[in-house]
């Protein structure tokens, strides 16, 4: 926790996004939301880690402004489905702002019909996102973008290492587009790819389907004439 305190520190973000995995599987996630308490924080989670939940829920961190409490109705953990629900109005009583997002992959909308009926009889927000398909992120594009990733916007991993945004972390590409380690203050946006010819999911997904649009400020525009 020390490490990422001090980098929150040194290098201040307006915003911390923490998602996982099961961020709330990592006891000292609370503790460090409440020791920053300058900085502002969302987090994603399934809902399924009870303790997690109940730490949040039993000392309020008011800086954690946004929690999402993803739907995965196909999830074959035993009393998922009852736990979700739990979690959900125990966080919503706590006064926390919560969200629920469904993710628009095949077939998960219809199997999150009971979810859905059940979130729009609690006057629970939740949003149908659409799907990030990672398996063509391969494929290079012709036209080149530019983009502020690594500057709006930091992509870090438990490890530290840094990417300017979700598509280079994910791509096969991982390994020579990551910028750093931003735990380790290595951080250098030169090795960012300017034109980026990746296939950008903020870019060609996000910012034409998503009800946030660029909903991580990468602001990817085509580079003219590059
Ligand atoms: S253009 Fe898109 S894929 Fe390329 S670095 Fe920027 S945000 Fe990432």
């Amino acid at each position: 926790m020390e490490d990422w305190y001090n980098a929150l520190k040194r290098d201040k973000p307006d915003l911390v996004d923490i998602s996982g995995g099961e961020p709330l599987f990592i006891s000292w996630i609370p503790n460090l939301m409440r020791a920053a308490s300058s900085i502002y924080f969302g987090l994603s989670t399934n809902g399924l880690a009870q303790t997690g939940i109940k730490n949040l829920c039993e000392n309020r961190i008011p800086n954690l402004v946004s929690i999402n409490v993803s739907v995965h109705p196909s999830s074959k953990i035993v009393g998922a489905f009852e736990r979700w629900k739990i979690s959900v109005l125990s966080l919503m009583a706590a006064g926390y702002s919560v969200h629920c997002n469904i993710v628009d992959a095949p077939g998960n909308v219809d199997a999150a019909s009971e979810s859905i009926r059940w979130m729009q009889e609690n006057d629970v927000h939740f949003e149908v996102s659409p799907y990030e398909k990672v398996s063509d992120l391969g494929v290079m594009m012709k036209s080149g973008l530019l983009c502020e990733g690594g500057i709006n916007h930091l992509v870090v991993a438990p490890d530290g290492t840094a990417w300017p945004c979700l598509t280079t972390l994910r791509s096969p590409y991982y390994k020579n587009t990551s910028l750093g380690n931003w735990l380790d203050n290595t951080i250098d946006i030169r090795r960012k790819p300017q034109p980026c010819y990746l296939n950008c999911t903020d870019y060609y997904v996000l910012a034409k389907e998503h009800t946030a649009g660029d909903m991580w400020n990468v602001q990817a525009r085509p580079a003219e004439g590059k």
